[in-house]
């Protein structure tokens, strides 16, 4: 891309970092659905559980939560019925409300979640992503109401970032799914390989290494073996590149890594993410690099969302492999699904599969499936009437984003 053309797009992007305009205001009856063990100790000392129960009553709590996923107190028939009712008195079970759903053709679903809570004006809502394949089915979380940045071809960042999530919110948005997807029994069988979600992103709403603390816990509940049970391995967070805060990804949650790199220069980053003018590449690439554990089999995705003579020359593929020289490294190409008032257009397919080609031949793994892809563009025409379904190129940008291998 040429000088020029990277200083128009600048034009638009300073760098801003929001600040939350609501707090969490909790319910007057709070839900104990996405709680971590010690909010739930902490609830039940609330409700006048005595010190010395508290932790055998975590622990059934724990599995009545998040290994049989009920809805009623009274369900809970390991607990004494008093007990059962101090806690409905105090506490509700529920989960993040369900205010719209688009199902796609392929079974892709996208959910818009209401969140219980006191709110100044409307009520705060997030997205929710679910994404079958054959061999997986991946959730996609959100971490905050809108976004702390503003990376200027992402719809979420044009919104007032109004608050962080709670990390219950978080592991809430994992329950709401497997009920809605009627996944607890297929969880919890004895191997629990037939459940529908297999796999966690957090690359809904936010930047979730601007809410570190209720990301690590909320992630830390989802990943429990005794509940939730979704391995580390299979959850993946993915950051614009908040530097400082890798290593304590690394050290603190475990989960696997995604930047959301898009450029290979810092003028033209700088542009794109301005959070680069903070974290520039060099020092986003270190904090890479330096990621525990990784390993060939362990490996950083790098997400690149491909924009129509912006970051897509073949020049820029070459320098991508150049830069990611020595991080074990995957790279996923994401086709830019277009917004309102949006200022750029996605590549064209045949870019994108040249591009493709570059990096393939480099040793990476051909980031998007070619095929599939076509098929997807091809039914285009066939979804547009359908204004409640997902699009064409949306659910394209959802599977990249699935990070299909
Ligand atoms: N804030 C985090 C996670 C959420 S965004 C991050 O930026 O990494 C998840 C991914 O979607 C990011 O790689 C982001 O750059 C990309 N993305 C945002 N807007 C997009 C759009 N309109 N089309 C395609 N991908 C987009
Ligand atoms: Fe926020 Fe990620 Fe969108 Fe950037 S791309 S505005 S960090 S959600």
């Amino acid at each position: 891309m040429t000088t020029s053309a990277a200083a128009e797009i600048e034009t638009a992007a300073t760098f801003v970092e929001k600040r939350p305009l609501e707090r969490y205001v909790a319910p007057a009856q709070p839900s104990l659905v996405g709680l971590s063990r010690d909010a739930l100790a902490e609830a039940l000392g609330a409700a006048g559980v005595p010190d010395r129960q508290r932790r055998m009553r975590v622990q059934q709590i724990w599995q009545w939560l998040y290994v049989r996923g009920v809805h009623d107190f009274d369900a809970m028939t390991t607990l004494s019925k008093d007990l059962r009712a101090a806690l409905a008195e105090r506490f509700t079970l529920l989960r993040p409300e369900l205010a719209a759903e688009q199902i796609s053709v392929d079974g892709t679903r996208k959910w818009l979640l209401r969140l219980p809570g006191e709110t100044a004006g409307a009520p705060h809502e997030i997205e929710c992503v679910y994404i079958p394949e054959t061999d997986r089915g991946t959730l996609c979380i959100s971490s905050q109401v809108g976004c702390t940045l503003n990376c200027s071809f992402c719809h979420t960042g044009t919104q007032r970032l109004v608050r962080n999530l709670t990390a219950a919110e978080i592991a809430g948005q994992v329950v709401l799914a497997r009920d809605r997807l009627e996944d607890w029994e297929r969880a919890a069988s004895a191997t629990g390989d037939k459940r529908q979600i297999s796999n966690i992103v957090v690359m809904g709403m936010g930047e979730p290494l601007y809410n570190f603390e209720a990301v690590r816990d909320g992630l830390n509940t989802v990943a429990d073996g005794d509940g939730l049970s979704i391995s580390k391995r299979r959850i993946t967070l993915s950051t614009s590149g908040v530097a400082p805060n890798i290593a304590r990804v690394g050290a603190e949650i475990g989960v696997m890594l995604a930047v959301s790199l898009h450029a290979v220069t810092d003028e033209l980053r700088d542009a794109l993410v301005s959070l680069n003018r903070k974290y520039p590449l060099r020092e986003l690439l270190d904090a890479c690099r330096h990621y525990p554990g990784l390993s060939n089999a362990r490996r950083i995705t790098f997400e690149y969302v491909m924009l129509k003579g912006v970051n897509d020359s073949l020049a820029d593929a070459r320098a991508l492999i150049r830069l990611l020289k020595g991080i074990p490294a995957k790279i996923n190409l994401i086709p830019f699904n277009p917004w309102p008032g949006s200022k750029y257009e996605c590549s064209d397919w045949e870019q994108i599969e040249k591009f493709s080609e570059v990096i393939f031949d480099a040793g990476y793994a051909s980031p998007v499936r070619t095929p599939r892809g076509r098929d997807i563009l091809a039914a285009c025409g066939q979804l547009k009437s359908a204004s409640e379904k997902l699009s064409a190129r949306e659910r394209l940008a959802l599977r990249a984003m699935a990070m299909t291998d």
